[in-house]
């Protein structure tokens, strides 16, 4: 292995830390905490385990965790009552519905039933919106922190070569969007796209989001690239990623491990997300 590793744990860590000094002042402006309200429609175990961490962080973080678990059967119309109750609850400052949801519910109707002003998870498409022209909004937290990553690693990223692996609205889509706002050069490749390889050759970064343990391999990348592993695989060998780590390793000039790659930084762009709500919602300027 040549590649640097990137080391997603640590700097969510920092981040967390930052965002941990920062609540007290808010607390002192606003008389109260920051609040992240989290939503947890059934009993996936997957959904509950990110769930109880985001409340165990939201918390460490000095901000108040509002949990609500609801039954597997819980109607829609209950669903969209409670996101309608949490937007107008002047103590939440983010909503996280946990996805995936239960079949019986349309998972659009709940999404942009949340206040785009509490979108703390930026799916709503009024955030979305925001995103591609440019103007201030909830930016998804995982992609956000795959570009805090690739400018901690690469500085300015005006100019270079890009490529996002997958279209999905939680991850590919608002990934081309920011590094096209940072000046990268970006293709999006998909499933349908003709000879994927072609299009890493040449790309400086490499943000892999497409679901298929070890997809992405040494071969195909630019000596030197920058890789992003977005993938969380679940396999008999454990969790890995997208990209075949010990292959694009001996290529990549630095990548994310799975896990302790991109992974970590998903809770503690939330926490950040959701500290910028709070003092929009407050009216409080946000020290820089
Ligand atoms: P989706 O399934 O929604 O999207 C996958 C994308 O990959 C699609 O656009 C699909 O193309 C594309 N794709 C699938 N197969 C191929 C192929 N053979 N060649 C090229 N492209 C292909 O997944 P998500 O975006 O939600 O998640 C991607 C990965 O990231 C998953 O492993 C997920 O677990 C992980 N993840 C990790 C997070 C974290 O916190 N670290 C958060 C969110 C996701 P098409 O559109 O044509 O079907």
């Amino acid at each position: 292995m040549s590649a640097e590793l990137i080391d997603g744990k640590a700097f969510a860590a920092g981040l967390r830390a930052r965002i941990a000094e920062q609540v007290p002042a808010f607390r002192a402006a606003a008389g109260r905490a920051p609040g992240l309200a989290v939503v947890l429609v059934g009993e996936d175990p997957a959904s509950a385990v990110y769930v109880r961490s985001k409340g165990r962080m939201t918390r460490e973080a000095g901000m108040e965790s509002f949990e609500h678990k609801l039954p597997a059967d819980t109607p829609q119309d209950d669903l969209v009552a409670l996101v309608d109750r949490l937007n107008a609850d002047p103590a939440v400052d983010g909503i996280l519905v946990q996805l995936p949801l239960p079949r019986h519910i349309d998972e659009q109707a709940v999404l942009t039933r949340i206040s785009p002003d509490k979108d703390v998870d930026g799916f709503h498409p009024v955030n979305a919106g925001r995103l591609v022209t440019g103007l201030e909004g909830f930016v998804p937290c995982t992609p956000l922190g795959c570009l805090m990553l690739l400018e901690d690693r690469l500085g300015d990223l005006s100019g270079l070569d890009a490529v996002v692996i997958g279209r999905s609205n939680i991850v590919g889509k608002p990934m081309a969007a920011l590094l096209t706002a940072k000046s990268c050069t970006v293709t999006l490749v998909h499933s349908r796209t003709r000879n994927l390889p072609h299009y890493l050759a040449h790309a400086d970064i490499v943000v892999a989001a497409v679901g298929r343990p070890h997809f992405v391999q040494g071969d195909w990348l630019k000596p030197g690239a920058t890789v992003i592993d977005v993938g969380i695989n679940r396999t008999d060998a454990g969790l890995v990623g997208d990209v075949d780590f010990d292959s694009a390793a001996s290529v990549a000039g630095s990548i994310t491990p799975v896990p302790g790659g991109v992974g970590p930084m998903t809770i503690a762009v939330l926490l950040r997300n959701t500290l910028v709500a709070a003092h929009r919602n407050a009216g409080v300027p946000l020290a820089a």
